[in-house]
């Protein structure tokens, strides 16, 4: 039996990760992070650059895709259930906290514009879900190619300050202009990679309903996707 799918997609702080998580919990579904695979991936590539040459190197240069799929099977990188949705584990330990850091997320659009790289996360995002969990799934391009034929598709905007203030909040920082114009301009970077590379760029699928969450309570986001779940996926 395979489970239904709310795919949600958008550009990087545009919240998707959070709101994903609240629905999922208020839906009775699971939550899955495709961006944490992403990390999870480009942490594995990193150990192993530093394992192979002393100091930090970029992984495909020292490492390479292939290799780096390789050893993510070997160490055992997977999503395992936690709470409302799945979190990143390697070598048998959570590593959520390295892959969100400034390291791995320097490295992570340069890793994930390899196609090799893509189709094995993507064939374990459908894989977890032909075991018939009903999902919500969150990344870049998740309504155009991972699950096209998702029931309910969202695309998350945000302005690209109102992203930028809260990543600097999520960090516990005061945000003042410095961090702010610092903060957008990465995010701005990171857009740019992700949007024009040549493989399952982000794109809005054109059955996605767009929604801008620039103005609107955090609650109030997440109430618009809940019911316009309910009435797909009714009582699951
Ligand atoms: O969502 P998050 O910021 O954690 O994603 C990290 C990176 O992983 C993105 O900047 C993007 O390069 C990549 N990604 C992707 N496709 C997805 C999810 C994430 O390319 N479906």
């Amino acid at each position: 039996m395979k489970g239904g799918v709310i795919a949600i997609d958008g550009p990087s702080a545009s919240g998707k990760s959070t709101t994903a998580r609240a629905v999922a919990e208020a839906l009775g579904f699971a939550h899955l992070d495709s961006g944490s695979l992403y990390r999870g991936v480009t942490l594995v590539g990193m150990r192993e650059a530093a394992r192979r040459e002393r100091g930090r190197k970029d992984p495909l240069a020292v490492v390479g895709a292939e290799a780096i799929l390789r050893a993510a099977e070997d160490r055992g990188l997977m999503l395992q259930p936690d709470g409302a949705g799945f979190a990143a584990y390697l070598e048998g330990a959570p590593v959520d906290a390295e892959i969100r850091g400034a390291d791995v997320t320097a490295r992570v659009s340069a890793v994930s514009a390899v196609p090799v790289v893509r189709e094995w996360i993507n064939s374990r995002l459908r894989a977890m879900v032909r075991a018939g969990r009903d999902v919500v799934v969150d990344g870049r391009d998740i309504g155009t190619v991972v699950f096209p034929d998702a029931e309910l598709k969202i695309f998350l905007t945000a302005t690209p300050e109102a992203r930028a203030g809260r990543r600097i909040n999520q960090r516990g920082a005061p945000v003042d202009a410095g961090r702010l114009e610092a903060e957008t301009a990465a995010l701005a970077a990171r857009d740019q990679a992700d949007s024009s590379r040549a493989v399952a760029p982000l794109l809005a699928a054109a059955d996605a309903i767009p929604l801008d969450t620039t103005a609107i309570a955090f609650p109030d986001q997440v109430r618009f996707i809940v019911e316009l779940a309910r009435p797909i996926f009714g009582q699951r």
